[in-house]
């Protein structure tokens, strides 16, 4: 660090990496903890026009990535005007999207999800597609503190040109963020992303929703950490259709390879969630990159199986309808509790039901007569 000379002509320590024509924003930037893009805002007070949905469609459309986020910043959004326009937008976008493959990845933090999803998005790309990772993480909304969304992750994939990284959206529950990702798949498809990966923490119900948004579902896996603390009890591995044995590198090899042998006798009892695929397990080492192009092979042959024999499109359409009907579900609940005549008898009748003196249907009856 050495010391320079300001315009007041007072000498400032002022760090090397900071270059001499950096106005005001170039803190902004780094207090925000952003990366400038290609194209930063002129000024920290400068308002962004709102965009129409004629030019969202055309930007994304065109795989214009400043489109592409800003429209994912719009769905995601609780402003109703916001919502609105994003709902006009995403009927726009439909008929682009549904190209892609859909790819779910789970694991325990620290198996290596954000290392592989790096090396095997890198890996992808280099085989000529496009690819999108949205996560799904609802507990950084509820803790606070994001294990998705705070670290610095896949910085080499970031990197690419055809490669776009987003994180959980902020704020929510698991429906919220459910929804954001799924209409965030929609618009990464639109914008001509062949590959969407979705990538979960593996804990509790997270993994049903993103399997539920998912065409081909992938659990990592290490050796030695326990089924229990794995999740890997049977309800989980009976949504993979592959499991992976990641960082099979080093003292580790000999361990994740009985990891292996021990899954696969699993598997062989369990039943598949995808008619006409055999589950497989694999090794890899995300960090050496060993095994992450056999990983990809089996994506490769699961798609080809699937598209094939029907059994993907039935899967789309089931999940299709799964979606609209829990979206009515939402939207009726929320309508419900919402409702004034609802909210002003609710306490009363909640606890004449926890004091025993309402049988729970009867208070169930009274109160949807009022909605
Ligand atoms: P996440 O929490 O599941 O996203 O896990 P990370 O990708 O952040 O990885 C957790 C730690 O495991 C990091 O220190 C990684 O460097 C390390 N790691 C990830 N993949 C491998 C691997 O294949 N082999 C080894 N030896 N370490 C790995």
């Amino acid at each position: 660090m050495s010391p320079r000379t300001t315009h007041h002509g007072c000498p400032q320590p002022r760090p090397d990496w900071v270059p001499d024509d950096a106005g005001p924003e170039f803190a902004t930037w780094l207090l925000q903890g952003a990366r400038p893009s290609a194209s930063p805002r002129k000024s920290a007070g400068h308002r962004r026009r709102t965009l129409s949905v004629e030019e969202y469609t055309r930007g994304i459309l065109n795989r214009d990535p400043m489109a592409l986020g800003r429209a994912i910043t719009l769905i995601e959004s609780s402003a109703p005007a916001h919502q609105e326009l994003a709902q006009h937008l995403l009927e726009q976008l439909l008929p682009h999207s549904g190209a892609s493959r859909r790819i779910g990845i789970t694991g325990i933090p620290g198996v290596g999800k954000s290392t592989f999803i790096e090396t095997l998005g890198c890996h992808i790309v280099n085989a000529g597609h496009r690819v999108a990772v949205l996560a799904v993480d609802p507990t950084s909304s509820i803790s606070g503190g994001s294990i998705l969304a705070d670290k610095i992750r896949m910085e080499k994939l970031s990197r690419l040109d055809d490669a776009y990284i987003r994180p959980s959206p902020s704020g929510g529950s698991l429906g919220g963020v459910t929804r954001k990702t799924r209409e965030a798949i929609v618009i990464c498809e639109a914008a001509g992303f062949d590959v969407v990966i979705v990538e979960t923490v593996g804990v509790g119900q997270n993994e049903i929703t993103v399997r539920s948004m998912t065409d081909f579902f992938l659990v990592l896996m290490i050796a030695g950490a326990g089924d229990e603390i794995q999740g890997i009890k049977k309800g989980v591995i009976e949504l993979a259709d592959a499991l992976v044995i990641n960082k099979a590198d080093g003292d580790n090899r000999a361990r994740s390879s009985a990891t292996q042998a021990e899954m696969q006798q699993v598997l062989r009892y369990l039943q598949r969630p995808t008619e006409g695929w055999e589950t497989p397990a694999l090794l890899a080492s995300a960090l050496s990159g060993a095994g992450v192009a056999e990983v990809w092979s089996a994506t490769e042959a699961f798609f080809k199986s699937t598209r094939a024999s029907g059994v993907l499109d039935a899967r789309r359409r089931t999940q299709a309808v799964e979606w609209t009907h829990a979206l009515v579900a939402e939207s009726l609940r929320n309508r419900f509790f919402t409702s004034p005549k609802v909210r002003e008898r609710l306490p009363a009748i909640e606890l004449a039901v926890a004091s025993g003196k309402l049988p729970a249907m009867a208070a169930a009856l009274e109160l949807l007569a009022l909605a």
